[in-house]
């Protein structure tokens, strides 16, 4: 038995083939899909992801969109049937990995994803946006910031928005489950540029399994000897090589 494993999962583009926060929009409303992009490219800095969509998602509210209509759109995101297949064999082989879902995604969009594809358990923690509906508006979907803006700011330095460093909760995670060397790998399956930030916590042996051609990948090649990333780095492009 290889000993204790942690699998870290990004969803966006990681875990599922979409980026949450753009498909539900891009099912219901392309006016709205567009706005969320105007909103994004106009940010100020101080707005982040979750901010930008919490903003759009009351427009869709406020448009007649139902709660109904936002979950079905969430049930038909792409999720390939090999991902699915590569996470529950590794489960059943291997009773000593764990799985972390760290996403900056939020909790009703991944959960609803996980319950349709039956993978409500699969992960041990998911450290993402707090989400609800709304008590007074039951079709209102409201999303909040991980790192509250009231809180003071993370202070990342390596570029992680300011409602989440990646990083941070990586650590704390390791930190509150045995520390980071009561396992003996960790992997982490990511793309995006907020995925740069944790794999510089992560050490040599462990592995990171990068989706080639999108913002990771070019981080890593322009920033990754220069920060002193020491994890090992694999490339793939589709599910299947994950199940490999
Ligand atoms: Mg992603």
């Amino acid at each position: 038995m290889p000993g204790k494993q942690l699998i870290v999962f990004d969803f966006d583009w990681s875990f599922v083939d979409q980026d949450t926060d753009r498909w539900v929009f891009e099912v219901l409303s392309t006016e709205l899909r567009r706005l969320l992009q105007v909103r994004k490219s106009s940010g100020t800095g101080m707005q982040c992801t979750p901010d930008v969509v919490n903003d759009t998602m009351k427009d869709l509210y406020e448009r007649g969109f139902t709660k109904d209509q936002v979950l079905d759109a969430l049930r038909i995101l792409p999720f390939h049937p090999a991902m699915k297949r590569a996470v529950t064999s590794l489960q059943e082989r291997n009773a000593e990995t764990s799985f972390l879902c760290l996403s900056n995604s939020n909790e009703i969009y991944i959960s609803t994803i996980l319950e349709k594809h039956g993978l409500s358990n699969l992960f041990a923690d998911i450290i993402t946006n707090p989400a609800h509906w709304s008590s007074d508006a039951p079709d209102h979907l409201i999303i909040g910031r991980r790192h509250p803006a009231s809180a003071p700011p993370h202070g990342c330095t390596v570029g992680c928005l300011a409602n989440m460093c990646k990083g941070d909760e990586l650590d704390t995670y390791l930190a509150a489950h045995g520390g980071k060397d009561s396992y003996s790998k960790i992997v982490y399956v990511g793309d995006g540029s907020n995925d740069f930030c944790p794999l510089l916590r992560m050490r040599k042996g462990d592995l990171v399994c990068v989706r080639k051609g999108l913002e990771l990948d070019e981080r890593i090649k322009e920033e990754g000897e220069e920060k002193g990333l020491k994890v090992d780095v694999v490339f793939w492009e589709q599910a299947w090589q994950i199940d490999e």
